[in-house]
């Protein structure tokens, strides 16, 4: 039930309110009805958030620096929630918020999320390193895409 709230709240807040989208309205039934198979509910409102965020014009970056545009490969990237993506050590100096660290795992992690259909999205696993990172990041990311934070999927057991 808290990763269904997560998904629905997050839908509602990167969406604009009256604006009928049945594309994404099927993306969300699809999230919500995956969430019945699923061992990790955590993970599958993880993933919908990422492929959510790529529906809805916010995709991610994960080819080349958000903030100048540098397309070499860099070298410790790291997740800017305020540019909405990688950015290179230079940029990362220079953001007004902090960024998060992204190991090549989690980047591929990412990556893959993004790539995959839905429904061999659900194949994908992630554990210890990797799923923090790409927590933390899409956390930070759809917090500043919402303009305020949305509760955890772990919000329930947080308030025992
Ligand atoms: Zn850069």
């Amino acid at each position: 039930m808290a990763a269904a709230a997560r998904m629905v709240n997050v839908v509602g807040a990167v969406t604009p309110d009256g604006d009928p989208d049945p594309q994404l309205f099927e993306t969300l039934e699809q999230g919500l009805r995956s969430l019945v198979s699923s061992d990790d509910p955590a993970l599958t409102a993880l993933l919908f958030q990422i492929r959510l965020l790529g529906l809805t014009g916010f995709r991610p970056q994960t080819d080349h620096c958000a903030a100048c545009g540098r397309t070499r490969v860099i070298q410790e990237p790291q997740f800017s929630p305020a540019s909405g993506g990688i950015v290179c050590a230079v940029c990362a100096a220079h953001q007004r918020f902090p960024c998060l660290p992204l190991s090549r795992g989690s980047l591929a992690f990412l990556q893959q999320a993004l790539r995959l259909t839905p429904a061999m999205v659900t194949r994908l696993k992630a554990a210890g390193q990797v799923r923090y990172e790409v927590e933390d990041a899409i956390e930070g990311y759809v917090t500043v895409v919402a303009g305020r934070r949305i509760p955890p999927v772990d919000f329930l057991s947080q308030s025992l």
